[in-house]
């Protein structure tokens, strides 16, 4: 067997490291942790293995002559200089699809947590409110207005399962789908002041970044609540905390911030809002599938195959 090496610039699972480092040399994190080592092996490496949150630009790019793919496990690649990958003939892949149901699972969980209080319920019960007298009455969220900011995969997702729940849907996205039964709307702040729940699930990155601007909070209303599973680039955060200060909006459901994994401690002390960390795709069985994916891009590529799921700019 030949020796190909390839770098980690993540901390994949054991159901992907494993694997990779049956049939590769993998440098873990080499170029951060040892940057004088990773010289020495930079002209060998051929291939990159990512996470939806790596960052890779176009100077580490430069650094490895010989790189042919960059394998992202996850679907969003807004770390990822592409341009910069296509210049130099690498192509880079995702793993989209396999992660559908698990992030429009939790976008729903994070409406109803935050309209059936859940996290604020569960900690009532157990600091022994209880006997003292009833939590607040929650928000219906069955019938409610919901607005999809972003109408690809998992935003299709969302939509089927909220169907479900009888609520009235509506979206953005940068282009109408005439084939969806719901209606369009041509901007975010115009859906937002047709909905109750926002729910934000396009791509991060330059494009999107701070679309949900205090405008877009404004016409959301005093009634709205915003829930974030896209990145955290696509809010304004500081918008967002003053929004949920001022009670221009009712709430907040997040996965997903600015600077992860820190989130700001004013979001931390709020009672109307709801925090994950960054959980859309984290189960046992998705991460699998995403692994899975990501591995048989990468060992594609390397072993002279097409790859099963580039990104749409490489495709
Ligand atoms: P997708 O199929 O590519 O869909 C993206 C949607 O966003 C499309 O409808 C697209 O519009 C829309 N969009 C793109 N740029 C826009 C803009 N500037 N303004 C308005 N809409 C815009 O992607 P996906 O597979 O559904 O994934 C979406 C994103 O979810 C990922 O990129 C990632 O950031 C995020 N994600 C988060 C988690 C998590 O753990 N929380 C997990 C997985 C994914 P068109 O249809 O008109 O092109």
């Amino acid at each position: 067997m030949p020796d190909i090496e390839i770098l980690s610039v993540a901390n994949p699972p054991p159901f992907l490291l494993e694997p990779l480092q049956a049939k590769y040399i993998v440098h873990q994190r080499l170029h951060e942790t040892d940057p004088a080592a990773f010289a020495k092996v930079a002209p060998k490496i051929r291939a990159i293995q990512a996470s939806g949150e790596s960052k890779v630009g176009a100077d580490l790019i430069a650094q490895l002559p010989a790189l042919e793919v960059i394998s992202v496990m996850g679907v969003g690649y807004d770390g990822i200089d592409v341009a910069a990958a296509k210049a130099q003939g690498v192509v880079v892949t995702h793993t989209p699809d396999v992660l559908n149901d698990d992030v429009a699972d939790l976008a729903i969980a994070l409406m109803l947590a935050w309209a059936r209080q859940i996290g604020r319920a569960d900690r009532f019960v157990r600091a022994g409110e209880w006997p003292k007298g009833p939590l607040p009455l929650g928000r219906k969220m069955s019938g409610a207005r919901l607005g999809i900011v972003g109408m690809g995969r998992i935003g299709q997702a969302i939509a089927h399962r909220a169907s479900a729940f009888g609520m009235k849907i509506a979206y953005t996205a940068r282009s109408a789908k005439p084939d969806l039964p719901l209606t369009y709307y041509p901007s975010a702040a115009t859906l937002a002041a047709q909905s109750d729940f926002l729910v934000l699930i396009t791509p991060g990155g330059a494009a999107t970044r701070k679309l949900i601007d205090a405008e877009v909070l404004r016409a959301l209303g005093a009634n709205g609540c915003v829930v974030n599973v896209a990145r955290g680039s696509v809010i304004d955060e500081t918008a967002l905390i003053e929004a949920l200060r001022a009670g221009t909006i009712a709430g907040a459901a997040l996965d997903v911030f600015e600077n992860e994994p820190n989130v700001p401690q004013a979001l931390r002390e709020m009672d109307n809002v709801v925090l994950t960390p960054h959980i859309g795709s984290a189960t046992a069985q998705t991460r699998r599938a995403m692994a899975d994916l990501a591995f048989n891009n990468l060992d594609a590529r390397l072993s002279g195959q097409p790859v099963l799921t580039p990104v749409p700019e490489c495709q």
